[in-house]
């Protein structure tokens, strides 16, 4: 006689252990040059990369994780709205780990800015000085 099966539930996600503390993170975010800095950012990238509607947050390309160097990279910051914001957080960051291709994501945003016949480019906005540097050409999927 056959003994039944149990059902075994597989093991909760532990994404999280890989990453850097939450506190690290937190701290990174709360750093007032952050604040100064994204408002900066999305005064010179006004509207959403991906839509076109009004920016409303400053998207990390390749996600941070806590590493302060992706953290302040110029040329990985996108101006997003809150929806598309949300939408690639849940979508494409949230389980994302260090080495993972970021392709999806950014071709995503491709597709979106196709539809919508969107060419603007993303401005580098320096930190601690006025003005930006310049344009980023496109954002490549190679990258
Ligand atoms: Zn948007």
């Amino acid at each position: 006689m056959k003994k039944p099966t149990l059902f075994k539930p597989k093991q909760g996600l532990s994404g999280s252990k890989s990453f850097n503390g939450r506190k690290q993170i937190d701290d990174l975010y709360k750093n007032s040059d952050w604040a100064e800095y994204s408002k900066k950012f999305l005064s010179y990238n006004p509207q959403c990369y991906s839509c076109g509607e009004r920016s409303e947050a400053v998207d990390h390309i390749e996600p941070h994780k806590g590493r302060e160097n992706i953290f302040w990279k110029l040329d990985n910051m996108v101006p997003l709205c809150h929806k598309c914001h949300n939408f690639v957080t849940s979508k494409f960051d949230r389980y994302w780990k260090i080495g993972n291709s970021v392709v999806p994501k950014i071709k995503w945003m491709a597709e979106n800015r196709a539809i919508k016949n969107i060419n603007f480019r993303v401005k580098v906005v320096p930190k601690g000085m006025s003005g930006h540097t310049g344009d980023i050409s496109e954002i490549l999927v190679n990258k």
